[in-house]
């Protein structure tokens, strides 16, 4: 499978008359001048010098940050039309966008198809319309599923983002959520544990001690880990490819953070546990003996996630299995695909 690329250029919070509970946008907007036209352009030439040709058909231009199709239009106009040159045969493959549901309607999409946008990306956050209110969204679920339907039917390739653990949300909420994008068939998924940031209605929530993440439970980044692993595993039997589990370092000012589940390997934990997971099932049908070494092949690039950070995995096992697991690598075997050697 190819590899995809991005050439990313940040949008931070342009033209978004919203003002979600967790969203610091508008504070960073002040500190950060919005990229214009000669930026983006500056941008791509310097990609198209230092991509290599049979890498640049499987790259897009794409604009995050904010709610692509609510900024001005003359501005979402100039963006467009400054990556025009760098689109093309032997050039990158198109524009990906990320914007809200309730932006999205059929002149917007066949806009967007004039100027080659291939990738759309909504912020879905939560199929729940109780949690989008809580958390100040100003969508519904229809919305989502709407512009998601329109947004297939233009022939875009669709993501949706969603967000773990906003107010109000509990995890039978979230596995209904997982459920309801599965039921959509995006392309992409992307899910982020939320981080609560300063200068956010959630920042004042939870200083006011309103905010229980879970159910009223402590949960722990552990169990929220394990969590992420179950909804990831149900995302990839549905084919729905998982482009970004957790939020990059560079999304956030780390002093702004006051609480929630951050992690800087936030994916590599939840994949260690995809790994224990499937390490568990094989050994739950299996015959040994207390202290035995049970032999398992993973591929070869995948030996340290199923070890699992300080080798937690091979912990787990001698202490709930009373067994000692050994890990080899078989670089015939695909991603979370687990071989048993012995026994
Ligand atoms: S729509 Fe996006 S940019 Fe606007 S406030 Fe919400 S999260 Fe922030």
């Amino acid at each position: 499978m190819k590899m995809h690329h991005n050439i990313s250029i940040f949008i931070p919070h342009a033209g978004c008359q919203h003002q979600c509970a967790f969203c610091n946008q508008k504070t960073i907007t002040e500190q950060n001048n919005l990229p214009h036209g000669a930026e983006i352009k500056k941008i791509c030439q310097q990609a198209m010098l230092q991509i290599p040709d049979k890498s640049k058909t499987n790259t897009e231009i794409a604009f995050f940050g904010g709610s692509f199709t609510a900024i001005k239009q003359s501005y979402m106009l100039e963006l467009l039309e400054s990556a025009q040159e760098f689109i093309g045969e032997n050039k990158f493959s198109g524009i990906r966008i990320s914007t809200r549901p309730d932006y999205i309607n059929p002149e917007i999409l066949a806009l967007l198809k004039y100027y080659h946008v291939t990738s759309i990306e909504l912020g879905a956050q939560s199929m729940s319309d109780n949690i989008l209110l809580a958390n100040q969204r100003g969508h519904t679920e229809q919305d989502i599923i709407y512009a998601s339907k329109l947004i297939q039917e233009y022939h875009f390739e669709l993501g949706l983002q969603m967000m773990i653990g906003l107010y109000q949300s509990t995890w039978q909420d979230e596995s209904e959520t997982v459920d309801k994008i599965i039921k959509i068939k995006p392309d992409t998924v992307r899910i982020y544990p939320v981080v609560v940031l300063k200068h956010t209605k959630l920042a004042e929530i939870y200083q006011a001690g309103n905010y229980h993440f879970f159910d009223n439970k402590q949960n722990s980044l552990d169990d929220v880990v394990a969590m992420t692993a179950v909804y990831m595993q149900k995302f990839m039997q549905n084919h729905i490819k998982i482009i970004k589990v957790g939020l990059h370092a560079s999304e956030f000012v780390e002093s702004d953070k006051i609480a929630g589940y951050y992690h800087p390997a936030f994916r590599e934990l939840c994949e260690s546990r995809i790994y224990r997971n499937h390490i568990e099932k094989i050994l739950e049908n299996l015959n040994y003996f207390k202290n035995q070494e049970v032999i398992f092949a993973v591929n070869n690039k995948c030996i340290s996630k199923a070890i699992g950070q300080k080798k937690c995995n091979i912990n787990y096992f001698k202490n709930k299995f009373f067994v000692n697991i050994k890990i080899k690598p078989d670089e015939n075997l695909g991603l979370f695909e687990v071989r048993l050697l012995n026994c």
